[in-house]
């Protein structure tokens, strides 16, 4: 199940599926994603006094919860769930771009048009929106990966990638593909190990159905992908083409992944801050600490850069140090950070995805022409039986 919250991801643009299921969240509201006044960032990451969802509260849940557990396996869940979080500030958001403009390191894109006036001036700290068109794409370059990446075919042996298949092939809707069909194959399968020794053919119409299902999914997931594709670059102009937008996408802040220039600062910081909360939990855990201790240790790293002291006191100027660091052995990432080098670079990126989409999807062919395929397959091993 995917909450927003749970990766400070902006809600901007969730539509409300709670009637799908009651856990996804409703939809989003333009006060959750106003400018905190107090602080610069957005309501919905920390800013606990309106009637919206917040990350710092779902921090602190976890983590009382953690607290009250003990070192048990469910404890442990809630300590992971609130890590994740914190480690999520950094990997999702604009911070260390901001840490970097504190520190003079002006050329930084901060990934937000204008300052704001309160409490001093700044850009504000947002995170991306992780709205559909960006999920869909991230879930599409996964399954393609994991559905590509299965073994070949071995007869006599259901495969893992046989299994997920059979799953997906009772998905596809009765007007397209009759379902008693797939029933019937389910069965067939089950008795294949032992009937393909004494019928070969049957084993191989078998072996020649399983490579075309194979390949049904990904034509499916291409044909999606390359659609979606096209409305993620969409939803970046709209952050960059507007200056009175608050919004960047997912993919445009995200240091997720090591080939953003930021990547290894964010997740050095997250390290740490992982290292400290962690080290506080097993405090309480084994009687040396209390959870108030943990909670506001935790919440005091969800902080715009400009309200970080440059005081041993503030127990979060070691940031400062860290950023300092990274950009003397960091030169030429830094150069990266500059607007036009980032979105040129990201532009390119979405080019290139969009090209692997593509040539996945000629690869695959059309999922009509591979259903009839299917089904003309099933007929044929239907007549054998
Ligand atoms: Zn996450």
């Amino acid at each position: 199940m995917y909450r927003a919250e749970e990766h400070i991801d902006n809600p901007h643009g969730i539509e409300d599926h709670s009637r799908d299921d009651k856990d996804f969240r409703k939809k989003w509201t333009q006060e959750e994603v106003a400018i905190d006044p107090a602080t610069g960032m957005l309501n919905y990451i920390a800013n606990r006094k309106g009637d919206w969802v917040t990350s710092a509260a779902y921090v602190e849940n976890e983590l009382r919860a953690a607290a009250a557990l003990g070192m048990t396996p469910e404890g442990l869940r809630f300590l992971g769930n609130a890590l994740h979080t914190l480690e999520d500030f950094y990997s999702h958001s604009n911070f260390t771009e901001l840490l970097l403009l504190k520190l003079g390191h002006l050329q930084v894109y901060p990934w937000a048009h204008r300052k704001v006036q309160a409490p001093s001036p700044r850009y504000p700290l947002v995170t991306g929106k992780f709205g559909s068109n960006d999920i869909q794409v991230s879930l599409a370059y996964v399954l393609n990966e994991n559905l590509t990446a299965t073994k070949e075919y071995v007869p006599g042996q259901r495969t893992a990638s046989t299994e997920i298949l059979l799953i997906l092939l009772k998905d596809i809707p009765s007007e397209y593909l009759d379902q008693k069909q797939v029933r019937r194959l389910e069965v067939l399968l089950g008795f294949k190990e032992e009937f393909v020794k004494n019928h070969p053919l049957m084993g191989r119409m078998i072996d020649e159905l399983s490579k075309l299902m194979s390949k049904l999914p990904n034509a499916i997931l291409s044909a999606q992908a390359r659609k979606h594709a096209t409305n993620v670059t969409k939803s970046q102009e709209e952050f960059l083409s507007n200056p009175s937008f608050l919004h960047p996408t997912h993919s445009q802040l995200s240091k997720d992944h090591d080939d953003h220039p930021l990547h290894l600062l964010a997740a050095a910081l997250a390290m740490e801050v992982v290292r400290e909360i962690g080290g506080l939990i097993a405090g309480v855990w084994t009687g040396k600490g209390t959870v108030e201790t943990v909670v506001r240790e935790a919440l005091k790293y969800f902080v715009h850069p400009e309200d970080i002291q440059n005081a041993a006191t503030d127990g979060r100027s070691w940031v400062f140090e860290w950023a300092r660091q990274w950009a003397r052995t960091n030169p030429a990432k830094l150069q990266l950070l500059e607007r036009g080098a980032i979105i040129n670079r990201q532009f390119t990126e979405a080019k290139q995805a969009e090209a692997r989409i593509r040539a996945q999807g000629e690869a695959y062919g059309a999922p009509e022409a591979l259903l009839a395929k299917v089904r003309g397959t099933l007929q044929g091993i239907e007549g054998l039986a």
